[in-house]
């Protein structure tokens, strides 16, 4: 009986994990977990002299792949589904060095992935802080009187990364006019105003706007004529 032919390697050297307990026809031990078919015979993996493999599951493309190019011996491993009527791929059996040479390939690539996204990271730190400066340089141009550290403290919350505030927004990148004062204002509601406290108490949105709105303008008035009498 030849050996049964799988899709993945026809009549190549291929190791079963066996659906029925079979012993070795060479040393007798049994029941074997993995076995070799030669001539239609079950054979361990030491009497095929296999013994020096070992067994890497299926599921991590990139260690199979590698283990494979790194092993002068390697294996695929099939078991039979009896639903699907087919031979399906288990895994490999590779030298344990080539596996462990594998493993320091992947390991590598991963400490290369993790420094690139630190590396991402500073990048977009630096970008978010030169696009807060930018945006609290707009605010102090268009009110002078504004003091600095709440221009800064307003462009910093507008521009918070992936926030979805106004400063991330396209018109905040672009640091128009029109979102640079949104900013503004929303920054002079929360913090020069009772809104925050007329939210609490129940007063809805609209009616809480309406009722601070004076000092608002107020605020905002002052910011940009104090510029106006400082020239
Ligand atoms: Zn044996």
């Amino acid at each position: 009986m030849a050996l049964p032919a799988t899709p993945h390697s026809p009549g190549r050297l291929v190791v079963f994990q066996p659906l029925k307990r079979k012993r070795c026809a060479g040393c007798r031990r049994g029941p074997l977990s993995l076995l070799v078919l030669e001539e239609g015979v079950p054979r361990c993996l030491d009497c095929a002299d296999l013994g020096h493999l070992v067994f890497l599951p299926r599921g991590d493309t990139a260690l199979t792949r590698r283990s494979r190019e790194e092993s002068a011996l390697s294996v695929v491993v099939v078991r039979f589904n009896r639903r699907k009527s087919r031979y399906e791929r288990q895994g490999v059996l590779v030298e344990e060095d080539a596996l462990a040479r594998a493993e320091a390939r992947c390991l590598a690539d991963a400490e290369a992935r993790r420094r690139r996204r630190a590396r991402d990271a500073r990048h977009r730190a630096a970008e978010d802080e030169r696009f807060a400066a930018a945006f609290a340089a707009e605010i102090l141009r268009l009110f002078p009187g504004c003091p600095a550290e709440r221009a800064r403290a307003i462009a910093a919350h507008a521009s918070v990364r992936g926030s979805g505030r106004v400063g991330r927004s396209a018109a905040g990148r672009a640091l128009t006019e029109g979102a640079v004062i949104s900013a503004v204002v929303a920054g002079v509601r929360h913090v020069d105003t009772p809104y925050d406290e007329l939210l609490m108490t129940g007063t809805p949105r609209y009616e809480a706007r309406r009722r601070i709105a004076p000092v608002v303008e107020s605020v905002l008035r002052e910011w940009q004529e104090a510029g106006e009498h400082a020239g």
